[in-house]
């Protein structure tokens, strides 16, 4: 059979039916299984068979999302996490060891910087961090303890953007693991295994069910890696619940839709705060005057659905513009279908200090809107109206 595309993968998978020739894929709401006999017990256990056993372990449901996952990233395999943190965190203590050393970016999720500095060095392991205009530093940061090169593109709230080749380059090179945390593209946006990544982490609690209802994490790469992650992860326990699975294998049969229009509508809100008086810039990877236009173009299918902008005037003026705001929703999370507004040096980035938060890109007046799913109109007539 021919390869079938993106939306026709996210929609089919090969699930059996049961007796009940169900069309839609029902939910599997068990915590274990049943074998036939001792013998059959005996092999599961001796993992000589690829069956369920305990869904610690597996479940149906999460091999459905974890499988859609893979073919939309174009991995080998993976393993599906209760949170997008706990797929950060699982992947790491699967792979590294006393002694290693990391190497990213401080236009990191909040949480993951918070990882590396706070817990990180109580296992021995330590992190340095390039800036995001400055990609060719990282060879001058890799030791021979380095086994991890971690980034996130586009960035958080700074929506800076990555080049993937370069990074995919420099990890062959220099025989690192390449681990790219790729939840502001979504997999529809951006496949960075196809730039040298070897491991891919998705908080699925965003773009993926991209509705607020369920926490979710995945990391997917290469067989290999992946059984590393699976092996620790099977025993420490973070997996997802079938529930939340079945809902995100849902979510993802319109990931495609949804993100279109999530970009579309976020490229005309780009547009039309680039010409507003009272916005000092305006960040949005597919604008021309984004510093890294011309690599998001190549590596990403449209702009997502995060703006930066800046409201002239300083902190005051930002918290005017979010008390005037009507519509839209005061909150922290992003690629959900209603859109949200968010002060990234008051909530999600006030533990950086002033300095780390302007070297990536947050001043006092940043607003992020992660542009939603209502129609542009209303969205942009909120924005409007609250800027004054
Ligand atoms: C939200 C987020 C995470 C963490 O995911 P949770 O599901 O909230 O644990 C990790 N990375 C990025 C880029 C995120 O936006």
């Amino acid at each position: 059979m021919t390869k079938k595309k993106f939306e026709t993968n996210a929609i089919r998978t090969q699930l059996e039916r049961s007796q009940h020739l169900e069309h839609s894929v029902p939910l599997y709401l068990t915590s274990s299984y049943v074998f036939e006999d001792a013998e059959d017990m005996r092999a599961s256990f001796a993992e000589e068979k690829n069956r369920n056993v305990y869904s610690r372990y597996s479940n149906p449901n999460t091999s459905e999302f974890i499988e859609k996952v893979c073919q939309m990233e174009g991995a080998e395999a993976g393993f599906a996490f209760a949170s997008g943190m706990a797929a950060v965190f699982s992947t790491f203590a699967a792979l590294l060891e006393s002694g290693d050393h990391v190497v990213s970016c401080k236009s990191i999720f909040g949480s993951t910087h918070s990882l590396f500095v706070n817990f990180f060095p109580k296992w021995n392991i330590s992190t340095s961090y390039f800036n995001i205009d400055d990609v060719a530093s990282i060879e001058k940061l890799i030791t021979p303890k380095t086994k991890v090169l971690y980034a996130e593109s586009p960035t958080n709230p700074a929506v800076d953007v990555l080049d993937l080749e370069v990074l995919g380059a420099i990890a062959k090179k220099h025989n690192l693991i390449l681990i790219i945390d790729n939840c502001f593209a979504s997999p529809y946006l951006q496949q960075p295994i196809k730039f040298g990544a070897h491991l891919v982490i998705h908080s699925g609690t965003k773009l993926m069910d991209g509705q607020g209802r369920v926490l979710a994490g995945i990391t997917v790469g290469s067989a290999d890696l992946i059984d590393k992650v699976y092996r620790f992860s099977r025993i420490s326990g973070p997996a997802l619940s079938p529930f939340n699975a079945w809902v995100l294998s849902k979510s993802l049969e319109t990931l495609a839709v949804r993100v279109d229009r999530h970009c579309s509508n976020a490229l005309q809100l780009a547009e039309y705060l680039e010409n507003h008086p009272k916005v000092n810039w305006v960040k949005y990877p597919f604008l021309k005057s984004h510093p890294q236009h011309a690599i998001a173009i190549k590596q990403m299918k449209a702009g997502g659905c995060i703006v930066a902008f800046e409201v002239k005037g300083g902190l005051k003026a930002g918290q005017e513009f979010f008390d005037a705001i009507k519509l839209l929703s005061l909150s922290a999370n992003l690629g959900d279908s209603r859109s949200i507004v968010t002060h990234p040096a008051s909530t999600t980035h006030s533990k950086l200090t002033v300095e780390d938060r302007e070297s990536v890109g947050i001043t006092d007046g940043t607003v992020r809107v992660s542009v939603g799913l209502e129609h542009i109109d209303d969205i942009m007539a909120d924005i409007q109206q609250a800027l004054g």
